[in-house]
Order: C-alpha cells, then structure tokens, then sequence
C-alpha cells in the first residue's frame, strides 16, 4: 500500500493537543539503501541521515547503537549473559560459541557530516563520533555512512535462521542514532533489553533475492513491483532475479523487517484506516494463525476504543524472532503455540504501539511504564477476547506478591540492564507495572483513571513521557495529590498490608480498628455487608492525597475521616450493632496489592469470601 498524506496530518495534528505536555524532540530522517547478500548472511549498507537538533543544547558529540556487535564472544551482553544468577535460556553461553561466520556484525566504512569525513571510534555497541562542526540549537546536519554487516545465528530477538525456519528476523540491524532528550544523551550499550530512539521518518530500500517475502516497518511503496500479496496484480519473477522493496515509514522510531521464502501473507481489515498484515509459514500449525486474525482485529478496537486510536493505516504480525518482540507497525513473534499462547503474544506486542511505539517512554530507564502498562491492557484484552470471568489482574498482582516474598525486588527506578537478577526485572516490569495501573485505579477511582489513561496517550503521544508526567495528568484528572504513591511504590520495595485489628461492640453501635502493618500508606475501602445483605463502604481517604476518589463501585459510600500516614491504627465507628454485621472486606476489589490478604477480612473465615478464596488457592 502506498503512504498517504492523511496519515501525516493524522499524525501531525498530535503534536498540537497540549501546550501544556510541549517538550522538545530530537528528529531524524533516514534513507538508506542495503544490499543483501543471502548466501552470506551479509548485507552492505549506505545512509543518509537528516538530524535534527530540536535542544536549547549545542552538541560536541553524537553516538549511534551497532547493536549487532553484541553477538561476539566477549561482549558486555555476553559476559553478563554468563555471569548474571539467573541466565536467560535463549541467551546464556550461546555467544561465548560463535564462530566468525556466526556473529554479528556492523561495520562503519565511512561518516560523514556535511558531507567532510568525520573521526570515530567503535566501542563494543556504540559508535563514538566526535563532530568537525558542532550541531547549534535549532540547526539540522546530514550524516552519510557507508557500512557493512553480518546477520548473527539467531541469539536474541533478531538474527538467521531461526527455530522455527524463519531465514532473517532484522531487528536491531542498522546504525542508528542515540536519543538525545531533555537528560541527556542515552548511549547505553546493548546489554539485554530495552530500547529507546529518536521519532523520524524512515525510506528504506532493501534489495534482496526475488524469492524472499519481506515483512515489517512501513508502507511497500512498489507493490505492483513485488506481488508477494501486497498486490492484486500476479507477478512473476525469474530465478535468480533481486527485487528492491521501498518502504516508507513516518513518525517511528525504529525500523524492523523480516525476510523468509516461504511467508504467507493475508490482510485483514479492522476498519477503513487500518489494515493487519499477517506473514506466516505454511506449516501444520497456519490454521492457528488464521483463527487468530479476527480476535487481533477485535484487539486493536478494544484497544481503540479504551486508550486512544493507532494512528498508522497498517500493522504487521510477523513470524520471526524468538518469543515476541515489539517495533513500530509490527511485530515478531514466534508462531508455533496453541490459540491462546499465539493471541496472548500477538496481543501484548500489538498493544506496544501504544505503550512504547507512540508514547515511547525512555524503556531503559522505565521499563514499567511500557511492559507493565502492556500487560495491564494485555489482561484485559485477553479477557475480553476470551470471554474469561473473574478477576483479570489477579494472576499478575500474585506475580508481584511472589517476586516481594522472594527477597529478589528491587525499585521499579532500576534501569532494565541493572536489575541483579532477570527474575527481577521481568517481574517488576510486567508484573508490578501492570499491579502499579490497577492499583492506581482503585486509588483514583476507576472513572477518572480511565480519562486519565486516554488523556495520557493523546497529550503525550509521540514526546517520550516520564513518570511524573503521567502522574500530573492522574493528579488533573482526580483533583489528587499523588506523590506519594508515585514514591513509595515506583521509588522503594516497601509493601502494603492492612488488617481488620479488632471489631467488637459499642452499646448500639460497632467499633472497627484497622492496622497499618506494611509501610506503605494507602486510601481504604473498607465494605461492610449488613445482614439485610446491603453493603456500605466505609471509605478511608490518605490525608496526603488532599482529597477523595469518586467512584461508584458500591451502593452506598461513607466518606470518613483522612488518615495520616504515620499511624499505624485507625479506629472508626459503625452505626450498627454487632449483630447486623455479617462480614467486612479491606478492599475486595482486591485492586490494591495487599501482601497478606489473609487478614483482610472479618470475620476471619475466609471460605466467606469467594473472591478471597480463589485469591489464595493461585
Ligand atoms: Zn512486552
């Protein structure tokens, strides 16, 4: 499909919604031409690259990622692969073994800026380019490089010849400038995970074997040229023919695609904007694929409807990689699994396109806020799709409960390389990043989170948000101060647990005291179910929230006194005897992540309580 004009002004209208979310941003606008040569797993390259230097700064410097080079013995991401407690068993010692013909590559043959050939210097993943003429605010330069790469056995998301036959996952591929943002430069070696880049416009050419299908980033600007389905028309191609494949890709911030002999490939409409690719091998298992592509279609107009429209007109599955990873318009997933593993996958990845595609949070430094905040809308997709009753959240917010009781946690403000342990990494980011949204909706009340969740994307959309910018926008919307929650549960491992202390009688009246065992402070719902079967909600706001939540989740709310956070014990009065109180429940939405939901309740058997029970059998 040709790129078509709307979809810049589509997209070109997001950077006017807010004046008050202005930051500037750093451009890039690359073309380049690559030759492919498949017999060698080699390729050679050219590119041009338009930057733009939006920054009140003036820089000396600029850095670009070779992220291929770490797939060679002795690279950090080898030897942390080997030295880290808890190796990934995709990765582990596999690089420590690669011959020369096997490892990765990219080789910078020449720079220049301005067209004047520049010094720099290659370090592990990062090319270091010291600048003949500094780059002034508000000035663009044009850098040319000529390089030439090798594709690695497939270790780690990109790579030849994957398991599953896929010939070229191409992640990760190409020389690609660092991101310079208002903190600075983000020159992070390639270590594991996480990635973080420039919005710009790609043009890519690939010319490749005509027996190859090429899937990824960006519109095909010659499908009549190629065929391979991106065309109605049939074209032929003789043995031993290359074709060159010209994508366009606006307003991304990566470039991945993907190349194998034996692709099918269907397109399926979600409405008149947006079409999803699907490339997949013909094998005993393309039936899954086909069941899949209507519940990804239903996937994007949930997601649509609940977060904010994709603003691009195509998106890609695309068998390749190793599990499932993440890239502007698609995705590479592994293709072998059953239906709900394969949508599972297909979903999570795609609901990237809002959280890290066009939000595009620095996920080095906040890994949470795209991993977690996928799995959060990935639980209730999966849901939806699946027509699954019960708590959706529940299966990750016990995640976390394990990941606290292991001893492994560590804050959600490590950066995704320096977690001690990968366990701790995954389930923080996942885990405790999708508990940090839900819970934040129990704090805010379910309403105004799920304003506050669109806002989010519409105002920050393509301007690399950080925490606290969707903490203003929570704090807008619910007429909140949230500080607090932003500190204790992102910038600290302290936990949260509240118990029912004691209820006992007051003449006609009943007495409640509540603990606060855990360190972190919360607001409480505390709902109290009479024996007319009504229930009350006796709503205990955190005084450092200078405020309340509206939510109407129970029939009837009574809004108590604030408690201060330095009291372990809060005591309130229930204008009811005893006698009519059959049961009362801290929080049985169960949305706040309470340590020990045992003593959650009174009274204390919790075959009572169904949602408790279920709770604790996981
Ligand atoms: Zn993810």
């Amino acid at each position: 499909m040709k790129f078509q004009l709307g979809v810049l002004l589509l997209i070109a209208s997001a950077f006017n919604v807010s004046a008050q979310s202005d930051r500037w941003q750093q451009r890039a606008k690359y073309e380049m031409e690559i030759d492919f040569d498949a017999a060698n797993h080699q390729y050679k390259g050219t590119q041009k690259l338009v930057y733009t230097n939006n920054s009140p700064d003036t820089l000396h410097k600029v850095f670009y990622h070779l992220y291929l080079n770490a797939f060679q013995p002795g690279s950090q991401m080898d030897v942390r692969s080997r030295s880290i407690s808890d190796p990934d068993p995709r990765v582990k010692d596999r690089i420590s073994k690669l011959s020369p013909t096997e490892i990765g590559y990219e080789k910078v043959l020449s720079l220049k800026q301005n067209g004047k050939a520049l010094k720099y210097q290659v370090v592990g993943t990062i090319l270091e380019v010291t600048l003949n003429e500094k780059i002034l605010p508000k000035t663009q330069h044009t850098f040319e490089m000529q390089f030439e790469a090798q594709v690695p056995v497939q270790i780690r998301r990109t790579g030849r010849n994957n398991s599953e036959g896929i010939d070229y996952s191409m992640a990760q591929w190409y020389p690609k400038m660092c991101e310079y943002d208002y903190e600075g430069w983000h020159s992070n070696p390639y270590i594991g995970r996480e990635f973080y880049g420039i919005w710009g416009d790609f043009d890519v050419k690939i010319t490749i074997d005509a027996s190859y299908v090429v899937a990824g980033t960006g519109y095909l600007q010659n499908p009549d040229k190629i065929g391979h389905g991106y065309s109605t028309k049939t074209v032929t191609h003789k043995p031993g023919e290359r074709l060159t494949w010209h994508f366009v890709a606006p307003e991304v911030h990566d470039f991945m695609w993907a190349a194998d002999p034996d692709y099918k490939h269907d397109v399926v409409k979600v409405d008149d904007n947006l079409d999803l690719h699907f490339f997949y091998q013909t094998d005993t298992l393309a039936h899954v694929w086909k069941e899949m592509e209507p519940l990804a279609v239903r996937s994007f107009k949930i997601m649509n409807e609940r977060f904010g429209r994709y603003p691009y007109k195509q998106y890609s599955i695309i068998q390749g990689g190793d599990g499932g990873m993440e890239y502007p318009m698609a995705t590479l997933i592994t293709g072998r699994l059953n239906l709900n593993s394969l949508v599972s996958v297909a979903v999570h990845e795609s609901i990237h396109s809002w959280f890290q595609m066009i939000l595009g949070t620095n996920e080095a430094k906040y890994p949470w806020m795209d991993e977690g905040f996928t799995t959060y809308a990935q639980n209730i997709v999966m849901a939806e799709l699946f027509n699954t009753k019960g708590d959706a959240q529940r299966t990750t917010t016990n995640s976390y409960r394990g990941l606290v009781k292991s001893g492994l946690e560590e804050p959600l403000t490590t950066h995704a390389d320096h977690y001690n342990t990968n366990r701790a990494y995954s389930i923080a980011s996942y885990s405790k990043g999708s508990v940090f949204l839900n819970q934040l909706a129990y704090i805010v009340g379910k309403d105004k989170f799920e304003r506050g969740m669109k806002r989010y994307f519409n105002e920050w959309k393509f301007k690399h948000p950080n925490p606290t910018d969707l903490k203003r926008i929570m704090e807008k919307e619910s007429g909140l101060e949230l500080d607090w929650y932003w500190e204790d549960f992102v910038g600290t491992t302290k936990t949260i647990d509240f118990s029912i202390r004691e209820v006992s009688p007051n003449g006609s009246k009943t007495n409640v005291v509540l603990e606060r065992i855990g360190q972190m402070p919360m607001p409480l719902d505390v709902v109290v179910t009479y024996k007319d079967g009504s229930q009350e909600n006796f709503y205990i706001p955190l005084e450092i929230m200078r405020g309340e939540k509206e939510e109407k989740m129970y029939a009837q709310t009574t809004l108590m006194a604030d408690w201060g956070w330095t009291y372990p014990k809060y005591t309130f009065s229930i204008d009811r005897n005893l006698a009519e109180i059959v049961r009362i429940v801290i929080d049985p939405s169960q949305r706040m992540a309470d340590m020990d939901i045992d003593n959650n309740f009174y009274p204390t058997i919790i075959s009572e309580v169904p949602s408790f029970k279920a709770a604790r059998a996981q």
